[in-house]
């Protein structure tokens, strides 16, 4: 090397060596940092604060919930300040947290989006991510921090800071020399190693317990004992059925069904399927729950009140138990809040084709979309494709399409054929039938009515159960079902059934699987008055204050009690039998 060359390279290194003193004269220091997108809070060791010459007397006091790191072990914050954090162009103001525990810069996920070390749609994985700000713009951004203990640390990618890594391990974590210039600024620092100290996030939630490779040995972390499992574990050792179903699968299934012990032939149909995982019955993916647990499973299932598909979906995916389908089927149909989630009716057509058009608005099609956030009418001639397209308020009504199509068979003649082929025709209602009321805004069946009268254009007079009376469109009605009393409890398959329903026993329960018997129908008021006095006993007979055994008769009676429909219901028999113990009693 000539002299001119190593003349020329003090130069440069002078150069390099006051701009370095320029900087730090003016607060700035630059120093690596890592990006952890799993961290709440931008935070910096206690021993790299010399580094950057911030004075623990200028700190401020560090307010909010306390600091943990993976695996909850809690953080001493010391206090914090604010700081200018710059990376290449990129440039955001965040409040710096210093912990004793830890050594480095380790910057939170809004700071690594707004210095474009992470995409903007990077997950955040940070639960509360709805208290905290997020970074409205890529230069500036004011961080108030709330520290949690509740939120998944993550690997992260490789991200657009990745050119600048002044690490070169294969760490989960990229590492980014940052410029650190904190605002009370004094003297210099330079690149501090790689934090090894924890993410002030713990690792608790999300799918797997994630960490990353240097900062925290995975013994660190909580064991991974799954407390409902063992809660499973304990209730399938006290079960006799799963203890006897667990023999009959290690020792596999006889022949013929018969042969299999009654406590597991429920199991008959999917006995391929099962197998031991663990001590615990699998049913492919899905758990077998012992029968004590049941209960607590289907309302767990059926907590969201989703309806009886997505309950069963969701049973699907994880549980199961002979029956379970029909015990999610009746707790639903027992679940009022279920009756008033149920789906709208599809709409109805306004006529049904026949024939090609020769014409134009010959044969017609009109339906209703939406977009962006507006409802439209859209009235098309199938011939030519012409459409015309209105602006509909927001809950479109029978008027309101009576008129448009008015206007447009004024414009353009009347259709023979007009065609929708997203719609339904719904059943007519009758006189008198009790009927659910669907709420148009909110779209809630949550009232009760009677159909008083009928109107044209598919509406129906109402009178609902206040006694207002209402028009309604068919499309907000839909013939009221009952509630099932009580669902069928989850029982398990061994238990014994009631004996067969004889005179003097009562009903016994729908076998699973069985269709509901429908509910008896009302009787006319005369009859109930008739099998009022039909279950009272005749005078001379002996008074017995025990309540009437069942009978098909007495469950007549009892379904004339009710409260009747209509006039149009039909007649019950004209003749009443009560038997009352020994004695019987015919009106
Ligand atoms: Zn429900």
């Amino acid at each position: 090397m000539s002299d001119i060359d190593k003349l020329t390279q003090l130069l440069l290194q002078q150069a390099e060596l006051s701009a370095q003193r320029e900087e730090r004269l003016a607060g700035v220091f630059t120093m690596a940092a890592r990006a952890d997108s799993g961290a709440e809070a931008t935070v910096i060791g206690e021993d790299s604060l010399s580094s950057i010459c911030v004075e623990p007397a200028q700190l401020e006091p560090c307010i909010g919930q306390p600091f943990s790191a993976v695996g909850r072990h809690p953080l001493t914050c010391i206090g914090s300040f604010q700081a200018a954090l710059e990376l290449g162009d990129r440039s955001t103001t965040a409040a710096v947290f210093v912990i004793k525990e830890m050594t480095g810069l380790l910057l939170r996920w809004f700071d690594c989006v707004a210095l474009g070390i992470l995409p903007r749609d990077f997950p955040a994985q940070i639960r509360s991510v709805e208290d905290t700000p997020r970074p409205t713009d890529d230069a500036t951004h004011s961080g108030d921090v709330t520290p949690s203990d509740d939120v998944t640390p993550s690997a992260l990618p490789a991200a657009a800071g990745s050119a600048r890594c002044a690490s070169d391990r294969p760490t989960p974590c990229e590492t980014s020399r940052d410029r650190l210039c904190p605002a009370t600024g004094a003297e210099t620092g330079g690149p501090a190693p790689p934090a090894d100290g924890p993410s002030p996030a713990a690792g608790l939630g999300g799918p797997l317990p994630a960490w990353n490779s240097d900062s925290e040995p995975p013994e660190a972390l909580a064991p991974l004992i799954d407390s409902a499992l063992e809660r499973v574990r304990a209730a399938a050792e006290r079960d006799p059925e799963h203890r006897a179903l667990s023999e009959v699968i290690l020792a596999g299934f006889p022949e013929n069904r018969h042969e299999a012990p009654p406590a597991v032939r429920a199991y008959w149909g999917v006995r391929h399927q099962l197998a031991i995982d663990d001590g615990l019955v699998v049913y492919g993916a899905r758990l077998v729950v012992p029968s004590a647990l049941r209960r607590g499973v289907l309302e767990k299932l059926h907590a969201s009140h989703q309806g009886v598909d997505r309950t069963k979906r969701r049973a699907r995916l994880s549980v199961y138990w002979p029956g379970i389908d029909k015990q999610i089927a009746d707790t639903v149909a027992a679940c009022a809040q279920c009756r008033q989630r149920l789906p709208s009716h599809a709409r109805e057509p306004m006529w049904r084709e026949d024939g090609a058009p020769t014409r134009v608005f010959e044969s017609v099609s009109a339906d209703y979309f939406s977009a962006g956030g507006h409802t439209y009418l859209v009235y098309v001639d199938r011939l030519s494709g012409w459409p015309y397209v209105t602006v509909c308020p927001r809950t479109a009504s029978a008027d309101h399409l009576a008129r448009q199509l008015r206007l447009m068979f004024s414009q353009t003649g009347v259709p023979t054929v007009c065609y929708n082929k997203s719609t339904r025709r719904l059943p007519a209602l009758k006189l008198g039938s009790r009927v659910d009321l669907q709420d148009p805004t909110t779209g809630r069946w949550n009232r009760i009515g009677v159909i008083v009268g009928v109107g044209q254009r598919r509406t129906y007079l109402v009178k609902t159960a206040s006694g207002r009376v209402l028009w309604r469109n068919r499309r907000y009605l839909r013939p009221y079902r009952p509630l099932l009393t009580e669902p069928t409890p989850p029982v398990a398959p061994s238990a014994p059934r009631p004996p067969a329903a004889g005179a003097s026993q009562p009903p016994p329960p729908p076998a699973a699987g069985a269709p509901q018997p429908p509910p008896p129908p009302p009787l006319p008021e005369r009859t109930a008055v008739a099998a009022e006095r039909a279950v009272r006993p005749a005078a001379g007979a002996p008074v017995c204050r025990s309540p009437p055994v069942w009978s098909p008769e007495v469950e007549t009676a009892a379904a004339a009690a009710l409260p009747r429909r209509s006039q149009r219901q039909r007649r019950g028999p004209g003749r009443l039998q009560v038997r009352w113990g020994a004695t019987s009693y015919e009106e």
